[in-house]
């Protein structure tokens, strides 16, 4: 190994390189390994897990084959450790910023240069969801002073909320389910929205109504958070009237959802539309030879965004990503039929 041009290891030339470590990813790096592919997996966030660890970990998931209810959070743990049967190489906490196709004597590769290294791979496997998670700031006074220290736009673990009065602020399904998440654990919870109706899943309204631990405001709006060290109080505003009244305060948590942001993807040469990427759903190939997509980010007529969808892709990514690596290896063998695979 020697030094390359930007001051990181020259790293050996992997098979592929999944970019984004939510579901989708996560069993894409376990195919690739099942099938023999030396694979490293690239996480922007400093977990695995995407979408289920970050946005929903406490919400029951009921439509993944052989699962019924299991939350954001174990369904994300399991496809981590599934993977971690097979070793792929993890990086976490690390962007790609930008994708370059090499054209070396011994063939074509992908240099993936990210926040803190660079990266070689003879395949991409692009399934970077939604993109980074960019979330709608809180628009009221004193709100970026407090922000990861006492508001929060990501969820920390539960536990943080524990005897506290936490203030949720949003009228989707995103403020519906951390609202019902922290709940249980907090001393109490206040969910205020600046309209009188609620967007999100009719169940999930109807419990938060039910609940004694839960009081809901409407039409409420976030004017100013207050305190010094840590948060003390919130001045809130009857949306109608414009009367302002304060309530004591511990935590605030911004449920206005999440703005897709596909960031540097959008710079990779990519065919997109909108905030995807253009697919061959009979490859999973892009318009870039060599880089296969798959899950949320991908686009073709029918597509459903779903986990199940996802890794359906991903059974054809892999088949296809075998056969370009490899053009004498057609389709994908059972793994019941494979030998090598370490036994549980
Ligand atoms: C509230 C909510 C409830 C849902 N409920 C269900 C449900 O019940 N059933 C269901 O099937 N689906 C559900 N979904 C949808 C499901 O979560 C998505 O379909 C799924 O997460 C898509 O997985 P993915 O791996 O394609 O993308 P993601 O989960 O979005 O993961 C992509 C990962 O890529 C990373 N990334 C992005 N850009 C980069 C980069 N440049 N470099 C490195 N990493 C990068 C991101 O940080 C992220 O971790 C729900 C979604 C939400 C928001």
């Amino acid at each position: 190994m020697g030094e390359d041009k930007l001051g990181g290891n020259l790293l050996e030339i992997q098979d592929v390189i999944v970019i984004g470590g939510g579901p989708v990813g996560l069993f894409g790096a376990t195919m690739a390994r099942l099938h023999g592919m030396t694979t490293t997996v690239i996480e922007s966030l400093p977990e695995l897990g995407g979408q289920l660890y970050a946005l929903y970990p406490e919400k029951p998931i009921f439509d993944v084959a052989g699962f019924y209810g299991i939350t954001g959070k174990d369904l994300a743990l399991r496809l981590v450790e599934q993977a971690d049967h097979f070793s792929p190489t993890f990086v976490v906490g690390q962007s790609v910023e930008t994708i370059a196709c090499i054209e070396a004597t011994d063939g074509t590769y992908y240099e993936v240069v990210t926040s803190g290294g660079v990266h070689r791979a003879r395949v991409l496997l692009v399934t970077v969801g939604i993109g980074a998670f960019v979330p709608r700031k809180l628009p009221a006074e004193g709100a970026d002073q407090f922000e990861n220290r006492g508001v929060f736009y990501l969820m920390p673990p539960l536990d943080y909320f524990r005897d506290k009065r936490v203030l949720v602020v949003g009228g989707g399904d995103t403020a519906l389910d951390w609202t019902l998440a922290i709940a249980p654990r907090a001393r109490h919870l206040t969910l205020i929205h600046r309209r009188n109706q609620f967007r999100g899943q009719e169940e999930s309204i109807r419990l938060i109504h039910e609940s004694p631990a839960i009081s809901v405001k409407t039409p409420y709006e976030l004017v100013r958070v207050a305190g010094r060290e840590r948060i003390e109080a919130v001045v809130v505003k009857e949306a109608v009237s414009g009367e302002e009244e304060t309530w004591p305060m511990d935590d605030v948590v911004g449920g206005l959802g999440f703005l897709p942001s596909l960031g540097p993807v959008k710079t990779w040469g990519l065919d997109l539309d909108g905030n995807t990427i253009v697919v061959d759903p009979a490859t999973m190939m892009t318009t870039l030879p060599g880089v296969f997509a798959a899950g949320d980010v991908v686009q073709y007529p029918g597509k459903v965004k779903l986990i199940a969808t996802g890794f359906g892709e991903i059974g054809i990514a892999i088949a296809q990503i075998r056969s370009y690596l490899d053009p004498t290896k057609k389709g994908l063998p059972h793994s019941t039929n494979l030998k090598g695979i370490p036994r549980p």
